[in-house]
């Protein structure tokens, strides 16, 4: 893409900026266009002062039972006034992209509200990630011109899948095909000794589904859920490698944590973790992930402040 002018095509396209150390990243909501200009990195003094995605958990409240659930079990739910001046606030600081989630983001009575809210009043790209069983026709219509990409769990299939979420697996499939040219969307696969061998049936079946990423979840043992044992971890290496041409056009990617382990194609080699991703849980509370047992609680105060607090931790604990 040949590129005249930076400010054209800021203007023309949306795009947002942000600075950084592996430089100057361009990035448009309507389309996922990220562009790299990497030809001049700006001093750190200049670097976007926030994360570049943040992930906001609506609600600890689910329906579903499953048995590797990561989501705190004491009820808290986010108050959406609240969460409509962080919006405003994470725009300004230079967030690209902000993904509702929970428990399950759907049971929150404000979630169409603020994804409207988010598309109209900010250049957030907007997300959320579900189980899939609440996605009516209705919500779908709700939500078409107010989101950018649903990810939605599914971990194993058919019988397996049931077993782990107690839900049918046809239902959800008949969810899909609901988004399917309606709102692009991904599917998060948890992977543990369960679910390793429905993966490459997964991965075809949401090819055929239209799916746009598929997000491979090795488990963790946080919650409810277990570290990957090795064996698992050997097997997934050997069908990311040996998948079909089929899946192979579709995007396949893996969590953080183990992108060191899979060829990747990591286009911000040099940004650190905070740089990246934060998260924050329902309680208010701002984190380095939805992993992590403690972080910095926003109270009445600015995002701007929680997050310079987060980053001077995490400073102190690493140096
Ligand atoms: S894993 Fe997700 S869908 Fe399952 S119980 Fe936990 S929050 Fe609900």
């Amino acid at each position: 893409m040949y590129i005249k002018n930076k400010n054209d095509v800021t203007q023309h396209n949306e795009l947002k900026i942000r600075k950084g150390p592996d430089g100057v990243h361009l990035f448009s909501r309507q389309n996922g266009l990220n562009i790299l200009l990497d030809d001049e990195i700006p001093p750190e003094s200049d670097w976007t002062p926030s994360p570049r995605q943040v992930s906001i958990a609506l609600t600890n409240d689910c329906d579903l039972r499953c048995a590797h659930c990561y989501a705190p079990k004491h009820r808290s739910t986010l108050d959406k006034s609240r969460v409509k001046d962080w919006l405003l606030e994470m725009d300004s600081m230079g967030v690209f992209g902000i993904g509702f989630g929970g428990g399950e983001p759907t049971l929150h009575e404000g979630l169409v509200e603020l994804c409207q809210f988010g598309q109209e009043e900010t250049k957030l790209a907007i997300s959320f990630t579900t189980h899939g069983h609440s996605l009516t026709p209705e919500l779908i219509s709700q939500l078409k011109s107010h989101v950018n990409f649903i990810r939605v769990s599914m971990d194993g299939t058919y019988s397996n899948y049931e077993s782990i979420r107690k839900r049918p697996f046809k239902q959800l499939l008949s969810n899909l095909e609901l988004l399917k040219g309606r709102i692009p969307f991904g599917i998060n696969y948890v992977v543990n000794s369960k679910t390793i061998d429905d993966l490459p049936n997964a991965l075809e079946l949401c090819k055929e589904l239209g799916a746009d990423e598929f997000l491979i979840l090795p488990e963790v043992p946080v919650g409810f859920g277990k570290k990957i044992d090795d064996v698992t971890l050997s097997k997934l290496k050997e069908i990311v490698d040996s998948r079909s041409s089929t899946t192979k056009s579709m995007r396949v990617s893996i969590s953080s944590d183990y992108k060191n382990q899979f060829v990747t194609a990591i286009g911000l080699q040099k940004e650190s973790d905070l740089q990246g991703f934060a998260h924050i849980d329902a309680s208010g509370v701002f984190k380095l992930s939805s992993f992590d047992k403690n972080g910095v609680p926003i109270g009445g105060g600015s995002l701007t402040n929680a997050y310079r607090q987060l980053t001077n931790t995490i400073r102190v604990e690493f140096e």
